[in-house]
């Protein structure tokens, strides 16, 4: 497994729905049925209009369920990402700050199947009927060990193929056509919607999509294909990861029933603050106290960064707030091996609040000259 960064250059959903950001949910519901009646592949023939329809459908999801608009709102699509219809949320019932309610998600008005939404998008429906679950978990580590990543261990639950029939389901291996579907892995069903009496295509209610049945049920599985397995999983965290970060491994879900396809697994990085460091992009800014005679006089002083202590030049008559700048000792830049931003260091001048007699006398000779 290889952990990257997910890409985030979807559509906005307000956009796609073509509403405001403040929209009512009324208008989001109106505005959903419009596109629906026109982009709804059993109307619409055009290309890519199943693409099209599908993306109504994500943003009608997120946008009409308050708490996963509040998530989309605060953090854009990282706060829905990989939060398909259909999928697994095994783990965090939280993501993104926002507790999503898993309950009623498949409750589209549709009705229908989980995988595909009781509609036909036609070639890939049968890949989609046995595509396993994408799954999330969060992983929590300090400022530091963000910065210098590593291997991290995460146990996770999941589903994998039955080992006795390897996924096929068959106690034999060998599975037959589906007499319901005959093969094609779907059958036409009348349904209620707002829309009025509408026929559509679900997924085979026998077979689930496949198109095949198992020749003798695996007595292990009983012909699911699947069974459940906890795992201790290593991850490899990149230097420099930061603070909701989204790592995604492809084909680290559940496994699809009948030997389909795997999910991905999505792990979310937390990072705690750091008392020391404030990040700003690949910049780091920290505070030095520095005694009130090296700012006058000037001097060397130490500063810590992420790699440990560098000597930093104080110049004499440095003022309280300067700030200075060490090239290259910021945060790790992301997929850039040995690149690092900035660190920038303000002074501050620690002005004695406790004198020794000494030193009260110097400085009473001090403001006598
Ligand atoms: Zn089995
Ligand atoms: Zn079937």
């Amino acid at each position: 497994m290889f952990a990257r960064i997910v890409p985030m250059s979807k559509r906005d959903y307000y956009e796609i729905l073509g509403i405001s950001k403040d929209a009512k949910k009324e208008e989001i519901k109106k505005a959903y049925r419009k596109l629906v009646k026109k982009h709804h592949p059993d109307v619409n023939k055009e290309q890519g209009a199943d693409e099209k329809f599908k993306e109504i459908q994500e943003a009608y999801e997120v946008l009409s369920d308050e708490s996963k608009r509040k998530a989309y709102d605060q953090y854009g699509h990282a706060g829905t990402e990989g939060f398909n219809p259909g999928s697994g949320f095994n783990g965090y019932s939280t993501y993104g700050g926002a507790p999503f309610d898993m309950g009623d998600i498949f409750n589209s008005f549709f009705g229908g199947d989980m995988g595909g939404f009781g509609f036909d998008f036609g070639q890939r429906q049968s890949s989609r009927a046995n595509l396993g679950e994408d799954l999330r978990y969060r992983i929590k580590m300090s400022f530091m060990e963000a910065m210098k990543g590593g291997e991290y261990e995460v146990k996770i639950k999941r589903n994998v193929r039955c080992e006795k029939c390897k996924g096929s389901g068959s106690e034999t291996g060998e599975r037959k056509t589906c007499s319901v579907c005959n093969g094609s892995g779907r059958e036409r069903r009348v349904q209620n919607s707002f829309l009025g009496q509408i026929a559509v295509m679900t997924n085979c209610s026998k077979c689930g999509g496949s198109g095949t049945i198992p020749e003798k049920l695996c007595s292990k599985c009983d012909g699911i294909g699947v069974e459940s397995s906890t795992e201790n999983v290593k991850i490899r965290v990149p230097k420099g990861a930061y603070d909701g970060m989204i790592l995604r491994f492809r084909e680290g879900g559940n496994a699809g029933v009948s030997g389909g396809t795997f999910g991905d697994l999505y792990i979310e990085i937390e990072v705690e603050p750091s008392n020391r460091f404030d990040r700003r992009g690949n910049d780091l800014y920290s505070i030095e106290s520095i005694p009130v005679h090296t700012a006058v006089l000037g001097g060397n002083i130490q500063v810590q960064t992420i790699e440990g202590d560098v000597k930093l030049k104080i110049p004499k008559g440095t003022q309280s707030g300067t700030v200075f700048r060490i090239k290259g000792e910021g945060a790790p830049v992301l997929g850039k091996e040995n690149s690092k931003g900035d660190l920038y260091i303000r002074i501050d001048v620690k002005i004695p609040d406790k004198l020794s007699r000494k030193e009260k006398e110097l400085w009473e000779e001090l403001s006598n000259m």
